[in-house]
């Protein structure tokens, strides 16, 4: 099945236990455009490389599009539609007036120098700028796309309309137009609903064990502010290996080696307990939480039987399969699914947006309050739905969202 098959069939479960209206459905099940552009960029040799570009505006009925830009040599259409399906979903589980949208670039960015990365980001924005904006779409970092890449974007689509146009994008540095608390804002969001959760099951978070698959944006914060909130990293991972700390390990230190060294797996940490295991290792640890916040597709029927965590938090897009997802489900793991529990990051770049068009700019703790606030609302609806259906977390989050969406598409269209 591919990763758009995927998607579709995860809102047909959902569609079928709550009833859904078959032409809503339907509706949903089509990106509304699908943008495919073709990027050439001068590279510093000399030579000309045409590289491909997407961007997918999956629906736009509760408001303007909104999604990241994923820079990666693995990028497909397919996949792009599926991320795009979940940020529509996303936006409506968490409430925020906001559409789904995706884009990418074929491109190892690894491989570009620091010049050549910033022409072809520009030159994306050219072919995409017909398409984007602040009312009509509004794309944000993803894998591999950061800050200063938004902050490129915003640039180059402002020279183009002849005036400042910072909310086009949202993830920027708080110099240009950023909010505070995007940064770790998707990993925030989960750390709401996970205490929530834990709070609401009578469970006591202090000493609690987490691994964390994915050290970037997602997985490095994520590991650090559980890490300051008393529960007990156990392992970290990255695209080449992780690292295991019986005692536990510290983020920050972690974090600063892998910069030092590239690979986090070989940052066996002094006056520590630590190994390095390989990437499959890492996700048959025993541990209380999983986290799973690098890629689609982690863990699927070959290696699910293998999942000792007792919880699984996906703060990544998709990273277990249908299938494996009824194995865990028949093995009691719960699993709080991607688009409620990575739903912080668009809520705090809807916050940025808002923040960007009013010209004013919110305290740290002003967001927080916000974002905690949307986050728990929505754990609480999803909750309830998966009581109300007798259905998991994951389809009770497509219930959520998918209710609020046929409410608008009612309302704005007609029966
Ligand atoms: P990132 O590029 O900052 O980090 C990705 C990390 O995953 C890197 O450390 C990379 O080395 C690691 N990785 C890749 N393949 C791996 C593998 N097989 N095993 C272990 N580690 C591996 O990206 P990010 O922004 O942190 O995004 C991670 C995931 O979270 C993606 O699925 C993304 O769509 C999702 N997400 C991110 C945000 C956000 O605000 N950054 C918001 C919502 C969802």
């Amino acid at each position: 099945m591919s990763l758009f098959e995927n998607t579709l069939a995860q809102m047909r479960r959902a569609a079928q236990l709550m009833k859904l209206d078959v032409n809503i459905e339907e509706i949903l099940r089509h990106p509304e455009r699908i943008i495919e552009v073709s990027v050439p960029v001068k590279m510093d040799d000399g030579r000309l490389r045409v590289f491909r570009g997407f961007r997918v505006q999956h629906n736009s009925i509760r408001g303007p599009y909104k999604g990241g830009i994923r820079f990666h040599p693995k990028i497909e259409m397919d996949e792009v539609k599926a991320l795009a399906t979940w940020m529509t979903m996303k936006c409506a589980v968490v409430g925020i007036p906001l559409g789904g949208a995706k884009g990418g670039v074929v491109v190892d960015p690894k491989e570009l120098s620091v010049r050549e990365l910033e022409r072809l980001t520009r030159q994306y924005t050219v072919a995409l700028s017909p398409f984007i904006g602040p009312e009509l779409d509004i794309p944000a970092p993803d894998v591999y796309t950061n800050p200063q890449i938004m902050a490129w974007i915003a640039d180059e689509y402002s020279k183009l309309k002849g005036k400042n146009v910072l909310g086009v994008v949202t993830g920027k540095d708080l110099a240009v137009g950023g909010s505070e608390g995007r940064a770790s804002a998707t990993s925030q969001g989960g750390i709401y609903i996970l205490e929530e959760y834990l709070k609401e099951m009578q469970m006591e978070p202090k000493g609690m064990t987490v691994i964390v698959q994915g050290f970037g944006n997602a997985g490095a914060n994520v590991a650090r502010i559980l890490h300051e909130d008393g529960f007990k990293v156990l392992a970290v991972s990255d695209s080449k290996g992780a690292l295991v700390c019986d005692e536990g390990l510290e983020p920050e230190k972690a974090l600063s080696c892998k910069v030092d060294k590239g690979k986090v797996g070989e940052c066996v940490l002094a006056g520590q307990s630590c190994r390095m295991v390989s990437n499959a290792e890492l996700l048959e640890l025993e541990c209380d939480v999983l986290i799973l916040s690098a890629l689609e597709n982690q863990i699927t029927k070959d290696n699910v039987d293998k999942v000792k965590a007792k919880l699984i938090l996906e703060l990544a897009n998709g990273p277990i399969t249908p299938e494996a997802d009824e194995v865990l489900a028949e093995k009691g793991i719960k699993i709080i699914p991607d688009i409620l529990a990575n739903a912080g990051g668009v809520t705090v770049s809807y916050f940025e947006l808002v923040q960007n068009q009013q010209n004013f700019y919110w305290g740290e703790e002003e967001v927080q309050k916000k974002l905690r606030g949307i986050m728990c609302d929505a754990w609480h609806a999803v909750r309830d739905n998966s009581v109300k259906f007798n259905c998991s977390y994951r389809e009770a989050a497509f219930i959520t969202a998918m209710k609020r969406l046929e409410s608008a598409i009612k309302l704005r269209r007609g029966n």
